[in-house]
């Protein structure tokens, strides 16, 4: 096991390929029972170096399972209307199954309006309202992968969550929040600390358990920490020229008993978990048949 600093070091790489092996047979599996891979498409709306790089690491990804990944691509002058309508005309395709839509948008189009518009059946990265009211329900909708991914290194990981004090620092609708909902689910005890918070250190040396959303590079530092903490750090930010998150990891490896590395932690694992996703809004989707010995899939073109 990688160690760091004392610091056991939490790998999503290991964990990613783990889980596309077991994605790759679902996929055929898939393919068999439906005459068709499992597809998914990213609406992006002009194309700026940051989501060219986010949108090839996703097809990569579907490529290497199987998966039928494509992008549809509208002008950077999209308008909200045409945005909406692309995106509904691949929610009314059978043979489509997840649907992302890259964000950030262009200031002129609203996200909730593109949101809204996303079937929550095809919302495989859990942005729609519906799949948000499930997670903080405790029901079984479709998570954000990436705070999905940030809770899954620490159970892939053997960490114990139950019982223990976590903090989430960070409270975006996309990482934050739902990365807090699923460590209460857990059994965690959970503050979430934000921008606002006034004593973020004395809230983090309380942690067992410490997930970093913020966005701010060395925001969290070795002293701030309870020996022996656990820290996730979801936080990518480029300075310098290099990644880095949003914990100092020289101070903070020489104190913590596990730690994710940037990059190499939460992110690979991420579209891991993303592909899981989709093979799973596919199975739910696909067109079922009732006979008298049982349920089975409707080959592909079959009546419905
Ligand atoms: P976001 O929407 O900007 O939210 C940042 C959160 O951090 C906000 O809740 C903000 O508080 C809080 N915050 C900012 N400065 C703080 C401070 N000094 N002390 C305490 N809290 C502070 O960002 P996000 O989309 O959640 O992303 C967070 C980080 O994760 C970014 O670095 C992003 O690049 C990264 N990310 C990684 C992945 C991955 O796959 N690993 C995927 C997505 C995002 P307020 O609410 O008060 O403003």
């Amino acid at each position: 096991m990688p160690v760091s600093g004392g610091a056991r070091l939490l790998e999503g790489g290991p964990i990613a390929e783990e889980i596309r092996t077991a994605v790759a047979e679902d996929v055929a599996s898939f393919r068999t029972a439906h005459g068709r891979p499992p597809a998914l498409r990213v609406v992006i709306v002009g194309k700026d170096a940051p989501s060219t790089v986010y949108l090839e690491r996703i097809l990569r990804g579907c490529a290497r399972v199987g998966i039928d990944g494509d992008f549809v691509e509208l002008e950077g002058e999209a308008t909200e209307a045409s945005v909406t309508a692309t995106v509904r005309a691949l929610n009314d395709d059978p043979t489509i199954d997840g649907v992302i839509v890259q964000m950030p948008l262009p200031p002129t189009i609203r996200l909730r309006a593109v949101i809204d518009a996303i079937d929550p059946a095809k919302d495989i990265d859990g942005v729609h309202p519906l799949n948000a009211g499930l997670l903080r329900l405790g029901y079984d909708g479709f998570l954000p992968a990436t705070a999905h991914a940030a809770i899954e290194i620490l159970r892939r990981s053997g960490i114990e969550i139950a019982g223990r004090d976590a903090v989430v620092v960070g409270r975006s609708a996309v990482v934050g929040m739902p990365a807090a909902f699923m460590l209460v689910k857990e059994d965690a005890t959970v503050t979430v600390c934000h921008s606002r918070t006034r004593d973020l250190a004395a809230h983090v040396g309380r942690a067992d358990i410490v997930v970093v959303a913020a966005g701010r590079p060395g925001l969290i530092t070795g002293a701030m920490l309870k020996p022996g903490a656990v820290v996730v750090d979801v936080g990518i930010n480029v300075v310098d020229g290099h990644i880095v998150g949003d914990v100092d990891f020289a101070s903070a490896s020489a104190v913590a008993s596990a730690i994710t590395p940037v990059p190499g932690g939460v992110g690979p694992l991420t579209n891991a978990i993303l592909l899981t996703h989709l093979i799973r809004a596919a199975e739910r989707q696909a067109p079922l048949v009732r006979t008298t010995s049982g349920t089975h899939p409707v080959p592909s073109g079959g009546d419905r």
